[in-house]
C-alpha cells in the first residue's frame, strides 16, 4: 500500500501533541518522584521524632535499665521443692515493661493477710534475663540475686516452709508479675532481694513507707541476722527508696503482704563483694531464720 505523504500542518499537528504528551509524561513522572521523596522524609521525621520522644519520657521515669521481655506464668507447675516455676514466653499483650526496683507513688492501699496457719514465702530475685541490674566487671545483679534466693529456698525447703520463687531461672519478669505471683499464690511474706550500685558500700533493708508492725519487724530481723554474720557497713533499715523517703519501690507498695527489699551490699565494691560471696550460705539461713521467726511472733500456729 502507497503511503500517502503528510501535509505540512498534518505534521505540525502530529508534532504538538506528541509534544504535549510528552509534557504530561514529564509532569507525571515529576509528580511521583518528588511525591516519593516528601513522603519519605516526612516518614523520617516522623520516626525520629517518635524515637527521642518515647526515649526521653523513658529516661525521665525509670531507674534502672530498659526491657521489653515478656514473661507469662505457668503456676500450675509446681517442682518437687515445693517451689513454683515460672515459665518465659513472649506476649505481646502484656505492656508492663519497668524493670525493679522501680519506685511508685503513694496512694492507700489495703493489706489483706491470709493466716491459713501454714507458711508460704514468696522471695524475689531482683532482675533477670535482659535486666541485668547493676554490673560491674563482668558480674551483673542478676545473678547474685537468683544465688541468693535459691539459697534461701533451700533452708526454708528444709525447715517444711513452702517457697514460692518469682523466678528460678535467668529470664525477665516485669514488676506487676512479682506482685501478682505474691498475691495469687496467697504469701505470707515478700522478699526482694538485690544489690546496690553507686559509690557507696554496706547493707540495707527497706519497708514501704506504710509498713505494719510485722512488715517492720520482718525487715528488723533479716537486717540483724545479717548483720551479726557481719556486713562490711551497716546502712539500717529505710523506709520508702533510695528516691525519696515518700516514695516506695513498685514491689512493696503494690504487695499486699508484709514485705521487704534487701540490698545485699554494692556490686562494685570490692569489700561487699567479698562479704557477699564468702557468707551467702549464711546469709541465706538468716534470712530464712528472721521469716520463720516473723512468723512465729505474729501467728498462731494451727
Ligand atoms: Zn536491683
Amino acid at each position: 500500500m502507497e503511503k500517502r505523504k503528510l501535509t505540512r500542518s498534518e505534521y505540525i499537528k502530529i508534532k504538538k501533541r506528541r509534544q504535549q504528551k510528552r509534557k504530561i509524561l514529564r509532569a507525571g513522572v515529576y509528580t511521583v518522584y518528588y511525591g516519593f521523596w516528601t513522603i519519605l522524609i516526612a516518614l523520617i521525621f516522623y520516626f525520629s521524632y517518635s524515637f527521642i520522644t518515647s526515649k526521653f519520657k523513658k529516661d525521665s521515669t525509670s531507674i534502672g535499665s530498659k526491657n521489653k521481655d515478656i514473661v507469662m506464668y505457668n503456676y500450675d507447675s509446681y517442682d518437687t521443692d515445693n517451689t513454683v516455676v515460672a515459665s518465659t514466653t513472649n506476649d505481646a499483650s502484656n505492656k508492663n515493661t519497668s524493670v525493679s526496683p522501680n519506685v511508685t507513688d503513694n496512694k492507700p492501699r489495703k493489706q489483706d493477710f491470709v493466716d491459713d496457719g501454714k507458711l508460704i514465702v514468696c522471695i524475689d530475685a531482683g532482675h533477670g534475663g535482659k535486666d541485668i541490674g547493676c554490673n560491674s566487671k563482668k558480674r551483673n545483679e542478676k545473678n547474685d540475686t537468683l544465688k541468693i534466693a535459691l539459697e534461701v529456698q533451700k533452708y526454708l525447703k528444709s525447715k517444711k516452709v513452702k517457697v514460692i520463687l518469682t523466678r528460678s531461672n535467668d529470664y525477665f519478669i516485669s514488676l506487676q508479675k512479682r506482685v501478682d505471683i505474691c498475691s495469687e499464690k496467697k504469701c505470707d511474706y515478700f522478699i526482694s532481694i538485690h544489690r546496690n550500685c553507686g559509690n557507696g558500700s554496706g547493707y540495707e533493708t527497706w519497708t514501704s513507707s506504710d509498713a505494719n508492725e510485722e512488715s517492720k519487724y520482718l525487715a528488723n530481723s533479716i537486717h540483724s541476722g545479717l548483720v551479726d554474720i557481719g556486713i562490711s557497713k551497716d546502712r539500717g533499715v529505710k523506709s520508702g527508696s533510695q528516691k525519696s523517703s515518700k516514695e516506695d519501690y513498685f514491689v512493696l507498695r503494690n504487695t499486699t503482704t508484709p514485705a521487704c527489699l534487701l540490698e545485699l551490699g554494692f556490686l562494685n565494691n570490692y569489700n561487699d563483694n567479698k562479704y557477699f560471696d564468702s557468707n551467702k550460705k549464711k546469709y541465706s539461713k538468716a534470712i530464712g531464720d528472721a521469716i520463720i521467726d516473723t512468723y512465729n511472733q505474729y501467728h498462731e500456729k494451727k
